[in-house]
C-alpha cells in the first residue's frame, strides 16, 4: 500500500540545507495501524507530508498503490489526495463559521457534490458515529475531544483509504485521548489503513506497528502485541 525505498529529503533555506529523511526504507500494508515515534524534530511530520502528497522528496523512490510518486502536478496530486486519503491534525483545522455538518461535508464540495447530497451524506456518518446532535453547532461550541471526532468524520466523509494523523491527541487529555484511540482502532477495524504519528507511549502501545525515527533514519520497527 505504501512503500518507501532509500527515500531522502532536505530542507533548503537560504545557504543552509537540513538533510532530515536520510534513507527511509518502510513498507506499510493495507489495513495496519502503525505509529510513528520519534523526538521533536525528528522527521514525523515531513514524513508523513510525503506520504500524504502534501511535499515532494528528493531521492529514492515511493509507491502508493503500486503507483509510482514523483514529479507529480498539483492536480494530478490533489486527486489522488481526495480519492486515496484522509487527513486529521493536532489542531483539528475546523473552519470556524461553518458548523460541524458543514465542516464533514467540506471534502465533498470539493469532489462538486450537490449541497443537499454532502449535507445529507455528512449527516449520516455524524449520526453512524454517535455525533448527530451536534451537527449544527459551530467548532467553538465543541470540546476538543467533539471537534476532533468531527475532523476525523471529515476525513472519512471521501472513504479513504487511509488515515494520515498527525499527532491527533496532542492537544487532548489523557481520557479524551484514549476515546479517539477507540475510535481510530474502530476505523481500522474497517479496513481503513491508520498511520498516527504521535510522541506518547500509551497512543502507541495501541497500535499493531511502532516505528521510531531518529536523525533521519528507521531507528526501531517493531510489531506490537494487540490490546
Ligand atoms: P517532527 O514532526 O518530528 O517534529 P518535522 O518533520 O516537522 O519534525 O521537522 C524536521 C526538521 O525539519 C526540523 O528541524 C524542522 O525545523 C525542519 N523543517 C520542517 N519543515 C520545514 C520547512 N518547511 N522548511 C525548513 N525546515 C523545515
Ligand atoms: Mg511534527
Amino acid at each position: 500500500m505504501i512503500k518507501f525505498t532509500d527515500l531522502h529529503k532536505s530542507y533548503v533555506t537560504g545557504s543552509n540545507k537540513l538533510h532530515v529523511l536520510k534513507g527511509i526504507d518502510l513498507d506499510i500494508e493495507k489495513g495496519e495501524l502503525v505509529s510513528i515515534m520519534g523526538s521533536s524534530g525528528s522527521g514525523k511530520s515531513t514524513l508523513l507530508n510525503i506520504i500524504g502528497l502534501l511535499d515532494a522528496y528528493d531521492s529514492g523512490e515511493y509507491y502508493l498503490e503500486g503507483q509510482l510518486i514523483r514529479e507529480m502536478n498539483e492536480t494530478k496530486a490533489a486527486h489522488l489526495r481526495n480519492r486515496s486519503l484522509g487527513f486529521v491534525f493536532q489542531s483539528f483545522n475546523l473552519i470556524s463559521f461553518k458548523n460541524a455538518m458543514e465542516n464533514v461535508a467540506l471534502p465533498l464540495y470539493y469532489q462538486k457534490v450537490k449541497r443537499r447530497k454532502r449535507n445529507k451524506m455528512a449527516l449520516e456518518l455524524l449520526d453512524k458515529m454517535g455525533l448527530k446532535e451536534w451537527a449544527d453547532h459551530m467548532p467553538n461550541e465543541l470540546s476538543g475531544g467533539q471537534k476532533q471526532r468531527i475532523a476525523i468524520a471529515r476525513a472519512l466523509i471521501s472513504k479513504p483509504k487511509v488515515i494520515l494523523a498527525d499527532e491527533p491527541t496532542g492537544a487532548l487529555d489523557s481520557k479524551t485521548s484514549f476515546e479517539m484511540m477507540d475510535l481510530f482502532k474502530e476505523i481500522n477495524r474497517e479496513g481503513i489503513t491508520v498511520i498516527i504519528v504521535t510522541h506518547e507511549n500509551d497512543i502507541s502501545k495501541r497500535t499493531d506497528r511502532i516505528i521510531k525515527l531518529n536523525d533521519g533514519i528507521i531507528e526501531i520497527n517493531i510489531e506490537n502485541n494487540k490490546s
